[in-house]
């Protein structure tokens, strides 16, 4: 499978969960009506050294992961705690502000209006942390999925009107190149077009800047290249040392099947054997350092180690 059957997956895949009527999301519970199905906002502080993170819940969406994860539908209701969630799994989606150098830095942005009922609700749970969008100096993008980048611009305004937006120039090329997305099945350039029209008003006024490999950001930040998920793939280190925090983005999709096993790959995965090298990598860096993880698709909020287990790794959620 190349890479644009792979952008049409994600499309599909979050294309159907979008359209799926809120009683055929797992996630539900109680009455079916949209609004009784999102649960409320949610923010979790956590302390890096001097530096703090503020993990904020965007939601969930409900994604076939059976069918997503390259071990199949059988092997995946297998290694789950529970078996039907290989039909519907409700995918976490996490974002984190980072209170350092002064600045509000915002990394990923959440589904927006793309995941449907049971997502988008970033800006309530920013809110209820005590931020309002318009603070927000800067947002990092770990990537360009509708899932990291729909909720920076509603109905053709910018969310943060006063944020810049940063992610790897890598990242940005690829999905701002029309011979990319011209070469893709119509049905998967919403990917591309989601990306643009979420970037444009920040594209417009001038508040759109990639970076390269290693220039600084934030102080106290740091991009780390994890390639493989998408082509700039980023996850962003919070301070330094042993007080160190490493936001993931998609490093892990499947937080119960993937530490067992790295070398398993989701099918929005760009270049497969390229994303299970990069987790295999980091996984073990963090195994031995013990550094606070905080990852945007695992159960909120998202924050724990990374421990051994037997020959291969375990999550240990932060209680
Ligand atoms: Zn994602």
């Amino acid at each position: 499978m190349n890479i644009l059957q792979k952008s049409a997956m994600l499309c599909v895949a979050f294309a159907s969960t979008a359209l799926a009527p809120p009683s055929a999301i797992s996630f539900a519970r109680g009455p079916a009506r949209p609004e009784a199905v999102r649960k409320p906002a949610e923010f979790r502080r956590v302390l890096v050294g001097r530096i703090t993170v503020i993990a904020l819940s965007d939601g969930s969406v409900t994604v076939p992961m059976g069918t997503l994860l390259s071990i199949g539908p059988d092997r995946t209701a297998a290694a789950l705690p529970r078996r039907e969630e290989a039909a519907g799994y409700p995918l976490p989606v996490n974002a984190y502000l980072v209170l350092a150098g002064g600045k509000l830095v915002l990394v990923d942005a959440g589904c927006g209006t793309f995941c449907g009922p049971t997502a988008g609700r970033l800006v309530e749970s920013l809110r209820s942390a005590g931020y309002r969008p318009e603070q927000i100096d800067e947002v990092y993008l770990t990537h360009l999925h509708v899932d990291h980048v729909g909720g920076l611009t509603r109905e053709g305004r910018a969310v943060f009107p006063n944020a810049v937006v940063r992610t790897d120039a890598v990242e940005a090329e690829w999905w701002s190149n029309a011979a990319n997305s011209a070469q893709t099945p119509e049905a998967a350039k919403g990917t591309f077009d989601a990306a643009k029209a979420m970037l444009e008003p920040y594209i417009a006024a001038g508040r759109f800047r990639p970076f390269a490999k290693g220039e600084p950001l934030v102080e106290g930040i740091r991009a780390l290249a994890e390639p493989g998920h998408t082509p700039g793939h980023s996850g962003y280190v919070v301070g330094r040392g042993r007080q160190k925090l490493v936001i993931w983005g998609d490093l892990v999709h499947a937080v119960e099947v993937q530490l067992d096993d790295p070398k398993i790959t989701i099918a929005f995965d760009s270049a497969p054997a390229q994303a299970a090298a990069t987790r295999q990598g980091e996984l073990r860096d963090l195994a031995s350092t013990g550094a606070l993880v905080a990852a945007a698709h695992v159960p909120f909020p998202g924050i724990g180690r990374v421990g051994r287990h037997g020959s291969t790794f375990a999550w240990k959620a932060r209680r």
